[in-house]
């Protein structure tokens, strides 16, 4: 960042992302322009972060449209993967990893919102992504674990392409988010780098107004993996690396 670079808007409500692009023109409205300062970043405090720990204790096969406006038809959101040593449910999985991104997120000072912070509830993909939406995040973080063949492992990120036929205009900071945050955990856990796939088939990126990024944690399907996945200290390096691929994705 250099100086006389947009960082930011002013208005009543918030200050936008780095990215005011990406907001829309309704809230871009009766603002007025801040510019970079040598030296000083973004507040975190005014940062909205909305974490959505992927799957819930039971799936719910009811269809609903793959994306606005689209006569593709999926699952409000299916059960997830089972880890192939430790038998932990990928859905407890996410919500620990979430729980304590929450709090770390929070001690940076950022501000977060769950979509769910118990099993027990029944909330889609669409619903998930336009809870993102109702509460002007910045950034949608979704946590999902990958479950494939038993040698298969490693980390990566999900975002739309540029083709995306709902987001595309989210294609750009979502991919730079990914990057963050792959690149950011792998180095703090030294899980393999898949690196960022673009993805226009998911749900809950498709439904999204804010940049997005599905991270799938690594493969439970894999035995080191999944025990890796459980163990507090692993999964404090999970959680500081997603927050700092998040903090570097801010500049801060
Ligand atoms: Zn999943």
């Amino acid at each position: 960042m250099k100086v006389g670079d947009t960082i930011g808007y002013v208005s009543t409500q918030y200050i936008v992302s780095v990215k005011p692009e990406e907001k829309s023109i309704v809230q871009q409205q009766n603002t007025s322009k801040v510019e970079a300062i040598p030296g000083q970043h973004r507040d975190p405090n005014n940062i909205v972060i909305v974490i959505d720990p992927g799957h819930q204790l039971r799936g719910d096969s009811a269809k609903e449209p793959n994306g606005p406006g689209s006569s593709t038809m999926k699952a409000r959101v299916t059960s997830g993967t089972r880890g192939v040593v430790t038998g932990v449910a990928e859905y407890i999985l996410n919500l620990d990893i979430s729980l304590k991104l929450k709090t770390e997120l929070e001690n940076r000072g950022y501000v977060v919102h769950m979509t769910r912070s118990t099993h027990d509830v029944n909330i889609s993909n669409k619903e998930r992504a336009e809870y993102a939406n109702s509460v002007n995040a910045d950034i949608a973080v979704r946590i999902h674990a990958n479950g494939a063949g038993l040698s298969v492992r490693g980390a990566e990120t999900l975002a739309p392409s540029a083709n995306n036929p709902y987001v595309s205009h989210l294609s750009n900071a979502s991919i730079s988010l990914s990057r963050h945050v792959i690149n950011a955990y792998c180095a703090a856990t030294g899980f393999i780098n898949r690196g960022v796939k673009t993805n226009d088939t998911m749900t809950g990126i498709n439904w999204s107004s804010v940049p997005v990024t599905i991270l799938e944690l690594g493969f439970m399907s894999n035995a080191s993996e999944d025990r890796a996945m459980q163990d507090s200290t692993m999964q404090n390096n999970m959680v500081q690396g997603i927050a700092n691929g998040i903090d570097a994705y801010f500049g801060l």
